[in-house]
């Protein structure tokens, strides 16, 4: 089944001839065109012609024997990163007319690679969510189903939730995320898909609609550990038009996969380890700690004491910086505009009937921790606990060589569930959100099935620029845990 495939498979089946880039571009359209109306993954489907062209020119560079990195891969772009001539929505009503004139450099480096892209993919408005229910463009349905209650929708985790959702449905090999406090990760978690969140600088960020600019990192997510190597490689390197963008070279990070782990120290937080965690999210972290303990890792207990305000914290400075990236949609420059008789009545109508309620709040919130008068009690003090967290983590990594935890409190829940609390909502990001305060690598590895036949995913943390252990441990738990489950709704069902 060719939507079933990862993309190392895809590589060798297309560099052997068995199969063409039309033919996978082919059949991901009509898996698009048959599935997307019940998960709304996408927001906007390229046209056939345009993937074909595509699709037959990567095939040309294979028969010619320059096929590059990611050539005549069909994969989605969360429709956060600018695509030349495509809009570029960000799930937002401000930008549902929004044809950038550019191309992010990310998207540049995938097409330069030879990827083929399938379309722009949905996600909660301006990425800012943990369900993938503030789009403009409506909800994404995870293609998974409760065994006790297969009638409830669920949600695919955010706010990359339509790249988790195509990802694990057979709508794309692959897709691009972006991570701010867990968006790859944890929506990764939840349907049981691969999901990588590089180094703070790893990845340009120019050319993606900012959220918080300290935090956002682009990554992939992939069906396999080796996968997220493979798009990592062709994502990353450096831009000199984002100044935070590292000049490191660019390992071969699909390498790191299937070395061995051996000797590796891997570190357990302690303040973890909540009571209040379910129980069979604490059985499948312990039989993470048991797989790689076999695989020849030691096991060491390590403390990150500031971590508890990482939740806290982050939703300061994340809505602090929101505040002033989306300063920026007045109705002059960019997006819609509704006219008034006043400049400031027009930024008001626009600003208004362009945002959606969770924008709303997070500028409003941004706006008062950076007023005067609140700025030292809250920005700035958050700023500082910010550098005792990433600190934890450099004194944690001083001893330890990755650290492991789960990479959501629980399972997926459904749509309607934990949303008339916002804190409830926020908790979800509790594991991921201290590895983008630091700006550490992070991954998710999906590692089983809870008790109602839901995935649940175990988090590797690695120091920063050492994506290449995390990548190691985690195909270690990926080897261990031999997660093979299929969701309910997938392209190759009943087909
Ligand atoms: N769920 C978090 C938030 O709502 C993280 C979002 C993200 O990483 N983009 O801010």
């Amino acid at each position: 089944m060719l939507t079933g495939l990862t993309l190392t498979k895809a590589r060798e089946g297309l560099a052997a001839r068995k199969f063409s880039a039309r033919e996978l571009a082919k059949a991901q359209l009509d898996a698009i065109a048959r599935l997307n109306p019940v998960l709304n993954a996408y927001i906007t489907v390229l046209p056939e012609e345009t993937v074909l062209a595509a699709a037959d020119a990567a095939d040309a560079r294979y028969a010619a024997g320059t096929a590059g990195l990611m050539d005549g891969l069909p994969i989605g772009v969360k429709d956060l990163f600018c695509t030349k001539g495509v809009r570029t929505t960000a799930a937002s009503k401000m930008l549902e007319n929004f044809v950038p004139p550019y191309e992010s450099t990310v998207t540049a480096n995938l097409l330069k690679a030879g990827a083929v892209f399938l379309g722009k993919t949905n996600l909660d408005e301006f990425a800012m969510g943990s369900a993938n229910i503030t789009s403009a463009f409506g909800p994404v349905a995870s293609p998974w189903k409760r065994k006790d209650d297969p009638s409830a929708t669920l949600v695919p985790g955010g706010s990359s939730g339509g790249s988790s959702a195509a990802v694990a449905a057979g709508l794309g090999l692959a897709a691009t995320g972006t991570d701010t406090g867990g968006s790859i990760r944890q929506p990764a978690a939840y349907c049981g898909i691969v999901g990588l969140k590089p180094t703070y600088g790893r990845c340009s960020r120019w050319g993606t609609i900012a959220f918080a600019s300290s935090l956002d990192q682009a990554g992939p997510m992939t069906r396999c550990v080796a996968d997220a190597g493979l798009m990592l490689e062709a994502m990353a390197g450096f831009d000199e038009k984002d100044s935070t963008c590292s000049n490191r070279p660019v390992p071969a990070f699909s390498k790191a996969v299937g070395k061995s782990v051996k000797g590796l120290r891997v570190g357990i937080p302690t303040e973890y380890r909540s009571p209040n965690l379910p129980a069979e999210v604490v059985a499948m972290w312990e039989q993470g700690i048991a797989w790689l303990k076999e695989a020849g890792c030691e096991i060491v207990d390590v403390s990150l004491p500031h971590t508890k305000y990482g939740l806290t914290t982050y939703y300061i400075i994340a809505p602090a910086e929101c505040s002033s990236n989306l300063a920026r949609y007045d109705g002059i420059r960019f997006g819609i505009r509704k006219d008034a008789p006043t400049l400031d009545g027009v930024y008001e109508a626009t600003r208004a009937a362009g945002f959606g309620a969770e924008v709303r709040n997070r500028i409003l919130m941004g706006t008062y921790v950076l007023s005067a008068g609140y700025y030292d009690a809250y920005y700035l003090k958050a700023q500082k606990v910010r550098t005792l967290i990433k600190r934890d983590f450099e004194q944690a990594f001083e001893n330890v060589d990755v650290l492991l935890t789960p990479t959501a409190p629980s399972a997926a829940f459904a749509q309607g569930e934990n949303m008339d609390d916002p804190v409830q909502m926020y908790l979800n990001d509790i594991f991921t959100v201290p590895a983008s305060m630091a700006g550490v690598p992070a991954l998710s590895v999906p590692v089983g099935l809870n008790g109602n036949g839901l995935p649940l995913g175990l988090q590797v943390i690695g120091k920063h620029f050492d994506e290449e252990t995390v990548l190691s441990i985690g195909g270690a738990l990926e080897a261990a845990a031999g997660f093979t489950h299929l969701p309910s709704v997938h392209a190759g069902a009943g087909a």
